[in-house]
Formats: C-alpha cells, structure tokens, sequence
C-alpha cells in the first residue's frame, strides 16, 4: 500500500522521467534511489529544507555565529597537509568587494576538485571567526556561468535531498522546468467542495499551488499551508481505500446472528473467580451489538497488558457457542496458544464446550481436545476435524489455524490475539475459512490515534481502559551495568520470599555484536550465580514440546527463574513471577519493553522491573527513563512513535504501513480526521 502517487494522476504525470529532457537511463536511475520513477513522484519529492537566498549577506555583513547565505568569487584555493600527511584542511577564499571569506573543509582533500580560482560560489553556514572571516564545512553550489541562475537565487531556495551523482543544481532546474511543464496537468484529486472547514481556520491552496509553494514558494509562510494540503490529499487516498472497502464489505456480507442468549454466558460469569470490570462489560456491550447485528462485527480491543482481554475473547465466544457457532481463536506463538488452550479448557470445561488445539506445522499439525472427554457419547471418539455440526466447538490455534487443514463448519467468529504480530493477510486467510464471520482482533500495544486511524481504520476500536483491581504495582528502575551485582543480590532476596523472576536478554545466540548477551550464552552462568534457585530457559528456537515443558514447570514454581528473550513479551501469565530483569535493555523499543514488563505485576505482589543499559550509552539511558516515569501505555507507545516511527512500534509485520512524504502520523491528528471527513463525502 503507498500513499502516493494520489488519486488517478493525468496521464501525463504517471509517464517514467525518462521522458523528460535530460534524464536518460543513468540518471533516472538515480533518481529511482530517491522514490522517484514518474514525473509525479519529481513533483513531490520534497525538499529537506530551504535557504533563504533573497536577501544574500555581502561578505562584509556576515555576523559571528548566524547562519547566513553569501556568495563571492574565488581568488585562492588549495590544501595544506599536517601530521605527516594523515590530516588535512582544503580551503577556498572568496572575494565579493567588501571582504574575504575562508571556508575550509577538514580531511576532506577531494573537495579541491569541485571548485577552480575564478569561479562564482553561493555559500550557506555559520561563522566560525570574523578575523578572518572564516566558515568550516557550509553547503557550497558554484555558479556556472549561462545557467538559469534565477532559479537557484534571489529567491527561497528549495534544497533536495540527494544521492551521490546527482547535483543538487541539476535536480533544482530538473524541477523546475518539469513544474513549468505540467503545472496544469495537476488537478485536485477530488471536488474542493469536499473540502472541510479546516479546522486550523487557513483555507488551503490547491494541489497545483501547493506544489509549487512547496518547491518555489514565494514567501516562506507559504510552505507549512502546503505541505498540510498535500498531506491531507495523502490521507484522503488512504482512508478512501479504507472506506471503499469497508463499504463494499457491507454490502456483500451478512452478518451471522450470533448474539447468543445468555444460556452460556451467565453460568460462566457466575462460577468465574473474579467480576468483570466495568471496561470489560462495556466492551461486552459493544461486542454484542456487533455480533447481533445485519453486518459482521471488525472491532479492534485494545487494552493495555494485563487489562484482561482474555476473558472479553472468552465470553465473546460464548455468544457464537450459544448461538451455534464454531469459534477460531488465533495467537501469535505457540506458549500463547498452549495458555490460552489451558485457560479456555478450564473456563469451558464445566460448559461441556469442547476446546480444541491446533499448533505446528502445515504437516503435521497437532491437534488435542480438551473437556470433551467428560462427556462420551456427546461426540464422536478420535474426532480429527476440530469442527462438530451438533455441538459447536472452539479451536485455539496459532497460525497453524491458515493451514489448509483446518476446515471448520458454520465458523461464526474469528478471534485474533496479539494483532501486531499478524498481518492483515493472515487474518483474512483465516477469515476466509468461514463465510464473513465476526472478527475480534486484540492487541496491547496501544496504538496512537493517528496510527489506528489509519491503520486499522476499517475497524471499530474498542478500549479497555481500566485494569483489574488488586493488581500489584510495577515499580521500573534504570540501571547501568556496573550495578548489576546489587541487581541480582536483590533479586535473590525476591526468589528467597518466594517469588519468582524472569531474565531477558536480547538474543538467543551470541551473534559477534559486542556487549549484547544471549540466553544460551549466559545460562549456565545464571544458574551457577543464582543457585540453589533453578533457572528454565525459553527461546523461539526450542521445540514445542521443549517450551510447553519449560513452561509447565514455570507455572508450577519448579523453575524459580526464566531466562528468556522477549518470546515472553506477549500474554504469558504467571502471577507469581514478580521481578524482571532486562539486560541490554537499550536494544528493545519503549513499547516492547512496556510489552515485558506486563508479564509481572498480575499478582497482589508488588512487582519490579530492572532496566539495565550498557554504561556507555547515555542517550539510551535517558529513553529509558520514560518508562521509570509512567506506565500509561499511551504515552508510551505515543513517545516510541516520536523516537523511532512507525515501522519501529508496530513490528516488521506492519511494513505494509503506508509512507507519508507530507503527512506525519505524528502531528497530523486533525488532517487524518479531516481527511475521514472527506472521504466519507467522496463515498
Ligand atoms: P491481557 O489483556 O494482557 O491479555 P489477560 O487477559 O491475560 O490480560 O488478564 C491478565 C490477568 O488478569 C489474568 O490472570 C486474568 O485472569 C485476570 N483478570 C482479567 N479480568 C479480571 C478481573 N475483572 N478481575 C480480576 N482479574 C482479572
Ligand atoms: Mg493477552
């Protein structure tokens, strides 16, 4: 999915910038490097910033300090080589009438080659010394003679990002002379009188204008009203696409009656050992109403770890069970699916509701069942097919659910845990194997309205906002590595209380990378430094059976520590475990380390989680205070969003997130919202 190149460009803009004068194979491909192939994508290949060259300073004028743009003749240039030729200063001085400008580049010798004495030269950067006049490194273009040179002066200059071979002058004139060409081609992707009331109160140009204002702008006002409109027109494809679909969906599919007649739900909620939340009933509410309604429910639950999802999931299948429906629950990893196969047979158990497993891969598929043993002769004995047409049933599974396998009759809902982890292929591969059943996807890693609106905006969000009462406080500490020895001390004083901890490390083999351990390098060490304590170890590399058995172990307090990577980071839950260390803690984002650290903190112990930086990286260290500072995970995500984008937060799996030149799913909140306005009028 990408953003651009917008709605149906006039075929003129769709053409190859082969097709422009001067632009042969060569140099087109360098502009393939840049995401530039048609002459739309020149027209919106944004500059990185702009130098204001109206009001060039004379040499004289330059002050101490303030970046300014100059422009001079060159009457000396040349490098001077010291320390026995290991360093050097290239050097150029320029002249223009009222003084002289030094501007000098340090081992960078190769610079003598760009420029000769005599040549005209246009200079931005900050002034290092006035006596003489001197500036280090600042951004150069000689002016060549019989060059349109009213396209690169006088005026507030676009500069472009680059790749090595092209000229930044080149690609100036390049744009320029295109925008000259097919200024008019350039149409408002759809009717201006779509076009909200901004909310900012500035009316926006047209595309056409905007474009231009972005590369040539006349003032510099003009460029902020640009960029929005571009952005807006952005997010108005994007969330058109989204619509049509949804719209389409609508009208093709049915929804199957599923909203159930309480026969289930109500002796489950009674014998449950806990009441549900006031959040977890809203939600409920919500999901009925969906799941009873003319189209099929696509609702996102979000809730922060530990919010209790997993019983939202559980009575929303009742409602399907009850109504005769087969159910499908997919999670992301096998320990997940196990867990969620334990909790379910127990919940279901005393319902009579068969609950079945379905892991591994596409040949040999496991499957188990729980609970319908209790009852022979309800269903047929060595049943392989995870579906019953009498009695419905529901299949926990992990991916293994796709596979072609799996083949449930009369499925009325699919319920996807750990949403991230997935992509949106995978859940409607799955979606596929029942005809437009209900979906429920849930997920923990808050997502930041810009990014749900956009993302998942073919969904209704439902949050949880509210955890579980007599929960025990997650205390988060940063710590550098020479504290590691108080670290463990207190950590042993936690399993000697009988408690117990998880240990994470970034990876599962030592992999060259200095100073990042590995659980299986560090394993024996650990047991050796945390004996008679006994450590388990779970990593993505074991065998199943291997990590069900760690697990089990685990959950019965015969492993008091585990040694894990972030394997763990999603849904395992063991309330006694209530300290986690992390070392390298630096190599995970804020989000996924927010992620970790709701695996303790389930119980009424007070919790804590270490954070353990390598010494050397203060930056790192100062992110990771963040989290010592809050555990709204909001806040959290909205911070990982800032630092590291959203490819970053939402996992490799996303990489089919759309990229923005103008919109920024950062600050744009009222355009993404505008734009669903619009395109709710386009529809
Ligand atoms: P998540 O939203 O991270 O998936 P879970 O569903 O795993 O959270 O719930 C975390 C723990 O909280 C589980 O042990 C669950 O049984 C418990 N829990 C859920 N809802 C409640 C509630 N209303 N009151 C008390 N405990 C609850
Ligand atoms: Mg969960």
């Amino acid at each position: 999915m990408s953003a651009a190149p917008s709605q149906p460009p006039a075929s003129a803009l769709a053409r190859s910038v082969t097709s422009l004068f001067g632009v042969g194979p060569e140099r087109a491909a360098l502009l393939g490097h840049l995401g530039v192939h048609t002459i739309e994508d020149l027209l919106l290949h944004r500059p990185h910033r702009y130098e204001d060259r109206q009001n060039l300073l004379k040499i004289g004028e330059l002050q101490l300090r303030e970046p300014a743009s100059t422009h001079g003749t060159i009457v000396a240039l040349g490098t001077k080589w010291y320390r026995h030729h290991s360093k050097s200063i290239f050097e150029i001085i320029l002249e223009d009438g009222t003084g002289r400008l030094h501007c000098r580049w340090w081992n960078l010798p190769y610079m003598e080659k760009y420029f000769s004495k005599g040549n005209e030269v246009l200079v931005f950067g900050k002034p290092l010394l006035l006596k003489p006049r001197t500036i280090d490194h600042p951004e150069t273009e000689v002016l060549e003679g019989g060059e349109e040179n009213f396209i690169h002066l006088n005026r507030i200059t676009p500069i472009y990002p680059l790749t090595e071979g092209l000229g930044q002058r080149w690609l100036r004139a390049l744009i320029w002379h295109t925008l000259q060409a097919f200024e008019a081609k350039i149409q408002d992707p759809w009717p201006p009188e779509l076009m909200v009331p901004p909310a900012s109160g500035l009316a926006l140009p047209s595309r056409s204008q905007a474009i231009r204002h972005t590369h040539f702008p006349e003032k510099s006002d003009q460029i902020e009203p640009a960029r929005k409109r571009l952005a807006l027109d952005e997010f108005v494809e994007l969330q058109n696409q989204i619509q049509a679909r949804r719209k389409n969906f609508e009208l093709k599919a049915q929804g199957l009656a599923c909203g159930g007649d309480n026969r289930l739900i109500k002796p489950f909620l009674k014998y449950l050992e806990f009441k549900l939340t006031p959040s977890q009933t809203k939600v409920l509410r919500e999901i009925r109403n969906d799941m009873s309604s003319p189209h099929p429910m696509r609702r996102l639950l979000q809730g922060d770890v530990g919010s209790g999802k997993t019983v939202v999931a559980a009575c929303t299948a009742l409602m399907a069970l009850e109504s005769g429906f087969n159910v499908a629950l997919m999670a992301p990893t096998e320990i997940l699916a196990e867990q969620h196969f334990s909790t379910f047979s127990n919940w279901f158990k005393p319902l009579e509701i068969a609950v079945m497993l379905r892991t591994g891969g596409q040949k040999s598929p496991e499957t188990r069942r729980e609970a319908a043993e209790d009852t022979p002769g309800k269903y047929s004995s060595g049943m392989q097919s995870p579906s019953s047409a009498v009695h419905p049933i529901i299949t926990i599974g992990t991916h293994a659910l796709i596979h072609s396998g799996f083949n449930p009759e009369k499925l009325g809902l699919v319920i996807i845990d750990e949403q991230h982890r997935f992509g949106v292929i995978q859940r409607e591969q799955l979606l596929r194997k029942g005809y437009y059943p209900h979906l429920l996807v849930m997920t923990a890693t808050p997502i930041p309205r810009t990014l749900g609106l956009t993302l998942y905006g073919d969904l209704d969000v439902s949050v949880i906002d509210q955890l579980p009462p007599g929960r025990g406080q997650v205390r988060t500490f940063v710590r550098t590595a020479d504290r590691l020895p108080k670290v463990w001390e207190f950590l042993r004083s936690k399993l000697s209380e009988g408690r117990q901890a998880y240990v994470v490390y970034p990876h599962v083999e030592e992999n060259g990378q200095l100073g990042i351990k590995a659980v299986t390098g560090e394993f024996e060490n650990l047991q050796r430094l945390l004996a008679p304590f006994r450590v388990g170890i779970l990593h993505g590399r074991l065998r199943p059976q291997e990590k069900e058995q760690v697990m089990t172990q685990f959950r019965a307090q015969k492993l008091q520590v585990l040694l894990a990577t972030s394997i763990i980071e999603v849904g395992v839950d063991v309330a006694n475990a209530s300290v986690m260390l992390i070392e390298n803690a630096e190599q995970f984002g804020l989000a996924q380390l927010h992620q970790l650290r709701g695996r303790i903190g389930r119980g009424a112990h007070e919790s804590f989680c270490i954070l353990v930086g390598g010494a050397k990286t203060k930056a790192a260290q100062q992110r990771l205070r963040a989290l010592e500072e809050t555990t709204d995970g909001f806040r959290i995500a909205e911070a990982d969003l800032k630092l590291r984008g959203p490819g970053e937060l939402l996992g490799q799996q996303q990489s089919g997130m759309p990229r923005f030149r103008f919109g920024d799913l950062v600050n744009d909140l009222t355009l993404i919202n505008e734009a669903r306005q619009i395109a709710k009028g386009i529809i």
